[in-house]
């Protein structure tokens, strides 16, 4: 039988306290925020607002648990264990989650049962997984020595992340964090607190022990400031806006140097070239990979550059496919277009559609803010023609359902303007003709080039930006460097005879 996610959500109990300590507590300041659902503005929780005295509990009992090795100074295999048994936890608690991240943050229940879920499972798993399949090195020195280079959790690490998978950014950071031995205070945003509390239930469940894994909630200039600027945090791992992410590098900066790992903002180029024979197929893609998630997306493929002779249907196609992502009820599984996280936001986007205005842009559908009556936050999906590349719309990261047309006349006109950015996350480009394929791929600067295609997506592959989308990489065994110190061990082992 179908579930009933409306009837679901009636009785689904709504966390609203932080884990600190293998506790839940209210904020010391005994002040809470309101959760606010976008889907129907419903009133869902008053979250415990943390501050500064939050962050030094955390800090204080992350420190103790990493010092006394309850979870550091395990084995390797031993954390597997327990990470796989998460996972599992986190499998069979599915359903209450997709529902919370849906209510919370506006996505598809489709999406957060088949896609968010699944995802933060998986990475736990996999990281779980590896973790005791990664061996240390010996270096070739002289004889009579012995050089060690050992991989040594850094310690206490900090989880900063944003609103738009809420559950996926926190595991990309939380699973190699804990598999490398660290101690973590994740920091969910005020948008979309509620799944990371229920993360920190269940990694108690599942036997993270206290004091390993603790979240604390509340807002970004006080929490994710206090934990930025903590003498006793030793690494900060952020996913968010450009802006946040220079603050972070301040924080460090202003404390202890604390190492940085970024995920930042994008503005990605799509090209579309005449020799890729389908049009069709390509524009399709594009038009669903632009409009998932509501066009909250750092890989959003906001930017779509096609070459002239083809832009027509092009822009018929993306026209026609835009019509199956008008806004629905999040709760409905036949939903592919869900609610904008909230009201400050749905106002932010929707400003883009006056400064394309302004700037000359073609509006060729949508533009408007849709199901008012249901008290939510919903905005068609949008799409603006003829634009050129040094408009708002263009330049800036709208993270919303707004996708910007650019026709150009060659592949080096394209490469340009796929390059003009302060952004480099993700790109891609489509054609039949392999030379093409390989001179656009290396000439375009971004961390992650589609060739034919949009959104793949593996854990064994790493993720993140060039420029000011970021430094270092989540996910892969690449990610596992940014939890870890090297250590070089010298030992004299000459004969003494
Ligand atoms: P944001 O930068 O506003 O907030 C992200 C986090 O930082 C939140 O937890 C927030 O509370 C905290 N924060 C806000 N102000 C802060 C401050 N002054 N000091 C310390 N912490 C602060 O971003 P957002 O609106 O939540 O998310 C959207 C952004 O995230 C977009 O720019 C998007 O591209 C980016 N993003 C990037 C990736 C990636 O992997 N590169 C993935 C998802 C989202």
């Amino acid at each position: 039988m179908a579930t009933d996610w409306h009837e679901k959500a009636r009785t689904l109990d709504i966390p609203s306290q932080m884990m600190i300590n293998g506790e839940l507590v209210y904020a010391a300041s005994g002040k809470t925020f309101a959760s606010v659902s976008p889907v129907d503005g419903r009133h869902l929780a008053d979250v415990a607002c943390g501050d500064v005295e939050d962050v030094d509990r955390a800090v204080a009992a992350a420190r103790l648990a990493f010092e006394d090795g309850r979870w550091s100074a395990r084995a390797p295999a031993e954390r597997k264990l327990v990470l796989r048994r998460f996972a599992d936890l986190l499998r069979t608690h599915r359903d209450e989650l997709a529902l919370l991240e849906t209510l919370d943050m506006g996505k598809p229940i489709a999406d957060s049962t088949s896609i968010d879920t699944r995802a933060v499972a998986n990475c736990f798993d996999w990281y779980g997984e590896a973790i005791d399949k990664i061996y240390d090195e010996i270096a070739p020195t002289a004889p009579g020595t012995v050089a060690m280079v050992t991989k040594e959790p850094l310690g206490v690490v900090a989880a900063v992340v944003p609103w738009n998978f809420p559950m996926v950014m926190a595991a990309w950071k939380v699973a190699p964090a804990l598999a490398t031995g660290n101690s973590v205070i994740l920091k969910p945003a005020e948008q979309s607190p509620l799944t990371a509390i229920r993360l920190g239930e269940l990694a108690l469940e599942a036997g993270i022990p206290p004091g390993v894994f603790n979240v604390v909630t509340g807002d970004g200039p006080e929490v994710g400031r206090a934990l930025g600027l903590h003498m006793d945090v030793d690494g900060l791992f952020f996913t968010g806006s450009t802006q946040v992410g220079k603050y972070f590098m301040m924080y460090s900066a202003q404390s202890n140097l604390k190492r940085l790992g970024l995920e930042l903002g994008g503005k990605s180029p799509n090209i579309i070239l005449s020799s890729y024979r389908d049009t069709v197929h390509a524009a399709t893609t594009s038009a669903h990979s632009a409009f998932f998630n509501q066009g909250e997306m750092c890989t959003c493929p906001s930017r779509l550059i096609v070459e002239r002779s083809i832009h027509a249907q092009v822009v018929e196609t993306l026209v026609e496919i835009a019509k199956s992502y008008a806004p629905g009820d999040p709760l409905d599984p036949a939903t592919s277009m869900g609610a904008m996280v909230d009201e400050r936001h749905t106002g932010r986007v929707l400003q883009f559609v006056e400064h394309a205005a302004e700037d000359g842009a073609t509006l060729a559908t949508g533009g408007r803010r849709a199901r008012q009556q249901t008290g939510g936050c919903y905005i068609e999906p949008t799409i603006f023609d003829n634009a050129s590349n040094d408009m708002r719309i263009a330049q800036e990261e709208i993270f919303g359902p707004l996708l910007t047309v650019i026709p150009v006349d060659s592949v080096d006109e394209a490469v340009k303007i796929a390059n003009e950015s302060c952004y480099g996350l993700a790109s891609a480009v489509w054609t039949d003709d392999l030379s093409i394929a390989h001179k656009v791929s290396k000439g375009i600067r971004a961390g992650l080039v589609y060739v034919n295609c949009y959104d793949c997506d593996d854990l064994t592959t790493p993720f993140g930006g060039f420029k000011e989308s970021g430094i270092g990489r989540d996910k892969s065994l690449h990610a596992i460097d940014k939890y870890v110190e090297l250590k070089t061990t010298w030992m004299n082992v000459a004969c003494r005879d």
